[in-house]
């Protein structure tokens, strides 16, 4: 790529907030707190699995870093440095004007510096770097999740999901609907408050990516213990419950009616299965209860208390009426 170096002058360098060294050099050079550790995690975009090849670029850039972001919320780690390596099949000035103008837009919000990359021609892919600092011994891993924890949700779960599904032409949402669920799809929010304060709190945590059950599952399956689940607990905004509502009365009205299967598998599925929330899901000790309210009313960022770990391994969710959804035995793919 010819213009390689004025076109990583151009886009790709900002005056930085706390790095020693940052791009132009051979490697960059960061100094670590006393008493930090660095968390570490990469997120690769590639066009065409993770989004649409005409995807909005300013989104496209808030969204590659954002992601990222979310893996240092989930640790409770502080984010602070990226690096982003990036394949583009040609120097379009304007796609890069506006998907670094995204990309710095959450490295602001977040006061992460972008440090140093790579530039090549290629099929568009993206490949984010980050690291993060959190005290030493302090970080909220997966395996940590203790029988008797509560387990709980930020946010709203589906909302992704429901916008994925209105472009893909599955249903249909109102405009503002679809304003206000594109968001969650295209420029998520990292938790990275709620996961600063999850450190002195939480005993396990994940940030979901991949669907509230899945993601769950990592937690489960990592800490060896099991869970059970209240769907009636499971936080979602008022476009999902308008779209659930609706599924429940039309299959209340149906003639069969095996109550475990009588809602539209499909909007259930957006809510317990649709990926890209970028919520954080954690468990903690039943006492901090109080404590994660009052948690919720500081960051105004509802926290939902959605079920409990339990020492038989296994999922068991609740439905609306108290029964035993069924999709347990054949796991979650059944549900998808
Ligand atoms: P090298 O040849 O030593 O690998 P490069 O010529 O690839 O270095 O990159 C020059 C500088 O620009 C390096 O500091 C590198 O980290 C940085 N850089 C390259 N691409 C990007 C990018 N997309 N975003 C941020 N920094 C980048
Ligand atoms: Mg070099």
């Amino acid at each position: 790529m010819a213009s390689e170096f004025d076109l990583i002058a151009q886009y790709f360098t900002r005056p930085t907030h706390h790095t020693k060294l940052g791009v132009g050099d051979d490697a960059a050079l960061i100094s670590i707190s006393q008493g930090m550790e660095l968390a570490i995690s990469a997120d690769m975009l590639v066009a065409g699995t993770h989004f649409f090849h005409d995807a909005d670029a300013y989104k496209l850039g808030w969204k590659s870093l954002a992601v990222n972001v979310s893996d240092m919320a989930a640790m409770g780690a502080n984010p602070k440095w990226a690096t982003l390596a990036i394949a583009l099949p040609e120097v379009n000035a304007a796609w890069l004007a506006e998907f670094s103008r995204g990309f710095f837009a959450c490295a602001e919000a977040f006061n992460v510096d972008l440090i140093g990359g790579d530039t090549t021609r290629g099929p568009l892919t993206i490949s984010v770097q980050i690291m993060g600092e959190v005290p030493i011994e302090q970080a909220i891993k997966r395996s940590n999740a203790n029988v008797g924890d509560e387990i709980w949700v930020s946010g709203h779960c589906g909302d992704a999901a429901l916008a994925l599904a209105h472009m893909q032409g599955q249903l249909t949402l109102s405009a503002d609907a679809f304003a206000s669920c594109t968001k969650a799809l295209h420029t998520p929010q990292p938790r990275v408050a709620l996961g600063l304060a999850l450190r002195q709190i939480a005993n396990s945590a994940i940030d979901i990516s991949d669907g509230l059950l899945a993601d769950l599952g990592h937690i489960l399956e990592r800490s060896n213990v099991g869970a059970t689940l209240m769907l009636s607990s499971v936080p979602h905004s008022a476009y999902l419950a308008d779209k659930l509502a609706g599924a429940v009365r039309h299959n209340e009205s149906a003639t069969t009616s095996s109550a475990a299967n009588s809602y539209d598998k499909s909007i259930l599925n957006m809510l317990l299965a649709g990926g890209d929330d970028y919520e954080l899901c954690f468990t903690a000790p039943i006492e901090k209860h109080a404590e994660i309210n009052n948690l919720s009313e500081k960051l105004a960022l509802p926290l939902s208390c959605i079920g409990r770990i339990t020492a038989n391994t296994g999922l068991i969710v609740h439905g609306f009426n108290g029964e035993i959804l069924d999709f347990k035995e054949t796991g979650f793919d059944h549900f998808s």
